[in-house]
Parts: C-alpha cells; structure tokens; sequence
C-alpha cells in the first residue's frame, strides 16, 4: 500500500520513497518532529489524566468533610432524608 508522506511541519508532500530524515524545503528533521509531536501529545494527556484524577479526589475530599460536619452537629447527611425531621 501506497501512503503519501508529508512534511509534518510546513506540509510539502513527500514522496513516498523520500528517505532522508530532513524535509527538503524547510529543513525540518522530520522523524524528530513527529517523535516530539507524539511527546508532547503523551504528555497533555498525561496531564489531562492527572487533572481529572485530582478532581475526583478533592470531590471525595469534600464529601468527607461533609459527612464529619454532619456527624458532629448531628445531622442528616445531604444525601440523606431526615427520618425524624427536626431542624
Ligand atoms: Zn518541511
């Protein structure tokens, strides 16, 4: 299978059997372009994975705090009906 090649940083297309690792128009080192192109792209979703983590944690985080608040004072937990209904 036949698959065109461009340059990954300014698009001229590449033949497919243009082996050299420099794009002929702007010089760019092509397998290093793309090995940093999937670097990078690794490590935004390392971090998006990171943040969604910590989220969750400081969600957790605060549902503790809640449920403490309200064993101290004595009262339902949000999520809870009241059984006895006082105030
Ligand atoms: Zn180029």
């Amino acid at each position: 299978m036949k698959e065109d090649k461009y340059c990954p940083n300014c698009g001229r297309k590449l033949s497919f059997f243009y082996m050299k690792q420099n794009c002929p128009d702007c010089g760019v080192d092509i397998l290093r372009f793309n090995a940093e192109a999937r670097l990078q792209q690794d490590a935004a979703q390392a971090e998006k994975e990171v943040e969604a983590l910590w989220r969750f944690l400081r969600k957790l985080d605060k549902a503790r705090l809640i449920e403490k608040y309200c064993r101290r004072k004595g009262r339902p937990l949000p999520w809870e009906d009241d059984p006895a209904g006082n105030e």
